[in-house]
This record gives C-alpha cells, sequence and structure tokens, in this order.
C-alpha cells in the first residue's frame, strides 16, 4: 500500500511543468493580472494543454520599451527549472498600443530555448 503511494507521488512530482508569464509594462499601470490568473487557474485559453500539477512560478513585465527586462531575467529562470513561457495576451490584442518590439521578444526568449507560447487569456 505505501508503495503504491511513494509511485503516485514521484509520478505528480515529474509531470510538473513550471510556467512564466511576460506582460507588457504600460498594460501593467492597469492590469493587476487577473485574467492571466484566472486563466490558469481553470486551465483555460492557452493554459488548456496543463495539468493539475502545473505551476505559475513567474509573472513580471517587460521592463518597459524595448523590452529590456526579458533578457536579464531569462538566466534565472532557466536556473529555477521554467519549462514554458506565455506572452501576455495583452502584448497581442488589437485593442492595446501595439507593441513594437514583439518580434524581438519572442526571438530573445526562442534563443534563450525556452519554449514559447503566444497568449494567456484571450
Ligand atoms: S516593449 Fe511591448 S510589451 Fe513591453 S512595454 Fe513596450 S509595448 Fe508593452
Amino acid at each position: 500500500m505505501e508503495m503504491l503511494f511513494i509511485d503516485k507521488h514521484i509520478g505528480d512530482i515529474e509531470s510538473t511543468t513550471r510556467i512564466a508569464v511576460i506582460r507588457c509594462d504600460i498594460v501593467s499601470e492597469a492590469c493587476p493580472g487577473v485574467g492571466c490568473f484566472m486563466a490558469f487557474n481553470k486551465r483555460s485559453m492557452h493554459f488548456s494543454e496543463y495539468g493539475p500539477n502545473a505551476q505559475m512560478v513567474a509573472f513580471f513585465t517587460c521592463g518597459g520599451c524595448s523590452g529590456r527586462r526579458v533578457y536579464r531575467l531569462l538566466g534565472s529562470l532557466k536556473k529555477r527549472g521554467v519549462d514554458v513561457i506565455h506572452l501576455s495576451s495583452c502584448m497581442q490584442m488589437e485593442n492595446y498600443p501595439e507593441c513594437p518590439h514583439i518580434d524581438e521578444i519572442k526571438k530573445t526568449v526562442e534563443n534563450a530555448g525556452i519554449r514559447l507560447v503566444e497568449g494567456t487569456h484571450h
């Protein structure tokens, strides 16, 4: 009986996915990020692929145009075992300010070897 519990526990640890979200610094002045967290907590929209053991381990803004904070934080995120980075929906939606640096930000994440997902709650 005890062995079954241990095996299940190990399986839970192995299936943990560590997720970070990058959001727009300008939009963060007016948005507390509730939509992103609600989508993650419900495993909806761009978080629907994750199981119950997935964890949101980082949630930060780009640092302002031109997204300089992204490169600086990637090393720290890699050291802490982040598996995937989502770009928040506010960075890509038409009714928000269009991000003139989105392509560079995407490339910076991809060059770091971390999986990139475009979008959170829309
Ligand atoms: S670089 Fe893009 S995401 Fe960052 S503050 Fe500027 S517009 Fe927003």
